[in-house]
This record gives structure tokens, sequence and C-alpha cells, in this order.
């Protein structure tokens, strides 16, 4: 599936000179002309990396961007600074305000998708490393074999899929919306519910030690290292 990048960009021009080349480079892309919808929009579908101006109606760039590095679940978001003023970038370089990347207009398009190609390998562990090992948990991508404890789990493919997504992304709670989209596409129409569905049929395979899928409740769910049974006596699931 393609990967959704937000485009934060006031001036036309320069949103459809990105979109028309992201979408040739093979990227889905979603635009919006100022902060406000853009932020509102990033959290409602949940782009793969953002292309981010920093001159913006209203609400700025940075602003945009200290509200992302704010929330837990876009802190972690890949995002490429367009600048027009160099004196600008003096104020990313340090990175302070968390910008994964920066552009100053005018800028190369195929410079930008290098870059955003770059930031999105580099948020992918998974592509380097196949193979991820979260407690007694191990999960080879690349085998499509996952262990548990020792013992080889028999899971369909979207259950393995959906193990293997929250293995890498392990300690870190994911909305059902977000794992609808990424572990079964970002057209795929259904209901969270599935996402229940789905966690619960692999509780049911790892058996007594199913507590390594947390229900994360008004969040949605985490993988977490399985504790040790004293550790876990009394806690509520
Ligand atoms: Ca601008």
């Amino acid at each position: 599936m393609a990967d959704l990048v937000m485009v934060i960009e006031d001036e036309k021009e320069i949103r459809d000179l990105v979109r028309y080349n992201l979408e040739r480079a093979g990227f889905r892309v979603a635009l919006a002309d100022n902060g406000e919808d853009g932020l509102e929009r990033i959290f409602a579908a949940r782009p793969d990396a953002v292309v981010l101006d920093l001159m913006l109606p209203g609400l700025s760039g940075l602003e945009v961007l200290r509200e992302l590095r704010g929330e837990p679940v876009t802190r972690d978001l890949p995002v490429v600074v367009l600048t027009a003023r160099a004196a600008e970038m003096d104020k990313l370089l340090g990175f302070e305000h968390g910008a994964d990347d920066y552009l100053t207009k005018p800028f190369s398009p195929r410079e930008l998708v290098a870059r955003l190609q770059a930031l999105l390998r580099r948020a992918r562990p998974s592509r380097a490393e196949p193979v991820v090992q979260v407690g007694g948990l191990r999960v080879d991508a690349d085998a499509r074999e996952a262990r548990f404890l020792g013992k080889p789990l028999t899971l369909t493919p979207r259950e393995f899929d959906l193990l293997a997504f929250l293995a890498h992304h392990a300690g870190r709670v994911l909305s059902r919306e977000e794992l609808l989209r990424k572990v079964w596409g970002y057209d795929y129409l259904g209901e969270t519910r599935t996402v229940d569905v789905h966690v619960r049929r692999l509780r049911l395979k790892l058996g007594e030690r199913h507590h390594v899928i947390e229900t994360v409740t008004g969040a949605g769910y985490k993988l977490v290292a399985p504790k040790k049974p004293a550790e876990r006596r009394g806690k509520k699931s």
C-alpha cells in the first residue's frame, strides 16, 4: 500500500507541484492549505509523513510542528519542513522544534521525494530488521513466522500482519483506526471492530500469557514485553 503524505502549504502552485511529484513517485497525497486544517487532517488520516510549509496563515508551521511533537501518536511522524528563508533554517538546524529534515524554497521536487523516501525508510525499522524480538515473542517478517515462548504460532496472514505490526511498534499505543489503516490497508472499508475481533483471536493463540497485548482504554492496543507471572498477579487486565 502506498504511503500517505500530508502536504500543508498555502501556496497553490507549490501545493500542486508537490502533489504532482509525490504522486508520480508513488505516494498518496492529502492536501491542506493552512495549519489548523492540516493538524486536524493529520490526526484523522494518520499519514506516514508530512511536508510542512513554515509560513502559513494563522497557525504557523512551527506551531503545527510543536503540536505534532507534543502528541504521542505523532511524536515520531516524519516531517519535512519547507522554508522560504535560509535564515529560518538556522532555527531548525538544531532540530529543536523537531523537524526531521528541511528544504529551502525554491527546492527541487526530486530532492523532496528523495528526502521523504529516506525518512520513511528510517521510520520503518521493520524493513531493515525483519526479525523483531519482544520479550518471549519473536516475529520474522521475511519468513512470516512468529514464535511465542519458543513455540511457533499458527496464524492467518492477517493475524500475522497484526502481530508483526504490534511487535514492531512495541510499547506504543496504536489506535484501532491506525491498525486498520496500516495493517488492513488504507482503502479497506471496515469497522474498527474488525481489529478487536482479530486481537481477541491473537490473544487466544498466545494462550495464558496473552496479556502481552494490552488494551489501552479509550486509545487502542499496545504490545508489551511479557512480565513474570508474579508481577502480573493482582493486575487488572
Ligand atoms: Ca507559505
